[in-house]
């Protein structure tokens, strides 16, 4: 399998190592013969080719079995007639990634986690409210005078129908539940729309339960009742505000993993933003990006039937999970690890684990 690296700006090139570094334990511990090609975006390709985002950099993403991208930073990007193209929005459009997956849980070893909270939620990507999404031309925000501005949101059965799909497969994998979430009574039309989807959707799936919740129950139902929720189903811009609430439950932004996916393509890339606070420091926390990249695996395994990469998956969350139970964590979790350095402890966890397997078999 062909992965198509895209390290990004700021601290993107140093998570994305300490990722590369878990993925390249990972395929030799079971034997899953990954290959990688890095290529240059963001700034540092705009300073040596004039563009954020080459053409061949997104030829080698449509012909790679999946790609890992770290964060972008894209506030310091010059216009788009200078070369600023927004490499995660092209990137999206391009490969049809219409499913935003972003898991949130609790680690019972992490101070700051809301206990009780392990759940996916499965953000609709490609419309909703967000002006870049929405049209074919031109911007979803317009101002016809200078004293009033309006934003389209757009909800279409089709879109809401494929993401719906997603969400009952993911839980078909998990606890077999799904909270759907919109804000009908008020938002008649669109969020009917969704949910009359969603209601469609749920027929092909007798053996998962599912509810609806408005938006406003959910912010104070993920805080108190964690536990209720496994497979949250949601529209873009809602979805977008309760995943970085959840991640936030769970202990750091720096936890935060997401995976774009559509129907052949999929992107790891974490759900946390490229922190130029932090860039060139050697403290930014990879653990999003490392179980992004798990994320990726999974669905590798599960779309070319290889459990080897699904057992792979389950063995890079293992190891994070027990790097971060023995107090091996990052600044931001109250660690004293660099990045380098807690990507290798995951790495080298890895390694134990499978010589512990080899042991007992
Ligand atoms: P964006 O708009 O791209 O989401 P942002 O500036 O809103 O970006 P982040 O870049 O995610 O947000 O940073 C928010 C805060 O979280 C910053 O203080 C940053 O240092 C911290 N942070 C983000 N990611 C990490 C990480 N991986 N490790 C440690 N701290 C992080």
């Amino acid at each position: 399998m062909n992965i198509l690296v895209l390290p990004g700006d700021d601290i993107g090139p140093e998570i994305t190592a300490a990722a590369v570094a878990v993925l390249q334990r990972a395929s030799a511990v079971h034997a899953l013969g990954l290959r990688f090609e890095t290529r240059d975006i963001g700034m540092a390709s705009h300073r040596r080719s004039g563009t954020t985002l080459p053409d061949s950099a997104m030829e080698a993403a449509l012909a790679a079995d999946a790609v890992v991208l770290g964060p972008c930073g894209m506030t310091d990007y010059p216009p788009r007639e200078a070369g600023g193209i927004n490499v995660p929005g092209t990137v999206r459009k391009r490969l049809d990634l219409y499913a935003n997956l972003r898991p949130a849980r609790t680690r019972k070893s992490l101070p700051r986690a809301v206990p009780g909270l392990d759940c996916l939620i499965a953000r609709e990507n490609t419309e909703g409210f967000y002006s870049d999404r929405n049209m074919f031309l031109g911007s979803g925000e317009f101002m016809p005078t200078p004293d009033l501005a309006l934003s389209v949101r757009k909800i279409t059965a089709q879109a809401s129908r494929r993401i719906a799909r997603t969400a009952f497969e993911y839980a078909r994998r998990r606890r077999k539940s799904v909270t759907a979430v919109g804000k009908r009574h008020v938002l008649q039309l669109s969020d009917g729309l969704f949910i009359r989807e969603v209601e469609t959707v749920a027929k092909d799936f007798p053996d998962v339960a599912w509810r609806e919740m408005d938006m406003d129950a959910m912010a104070a139902d993920i805080y108190t009742r964690p536990e209720r929720h496994d497979v949250i189903l949601i529209t873009n811009m809602f979805g977008d505000i309760l995943s970085n609430a959840a991640v936030a439950m769970s202990g750091s932004l720096g936890l935060a993993a997401a995976l774009n996916a559509g129907d052949r393509h999929a992107v790891a890339n974490a759900g946390h933003g490229s922190a130029p606070d932090i860039a060139g420091k050697d403290v930014a926390n990879p653990v999003g990006l490392i179980l992004s990249c798990a994320m990726l695996l999974d669905w590798l395994g599960n779309r070319h039937g290889r459990a080897e990469f699904t057992r792979a998956a389950s063995g890079i969350e293992g190891a994070v999970d027990a790097t971060l139970a023995e107090g091996q964590r990052t600044v931001d979790l109250g660690g004293k690890l660099g990045t380098r350095a807690y990507g290798a402890a995951v790495a080298a966890r890895l390694e134990q684990s499978a010589d512990k397997l080899a042991t007992v078999k």
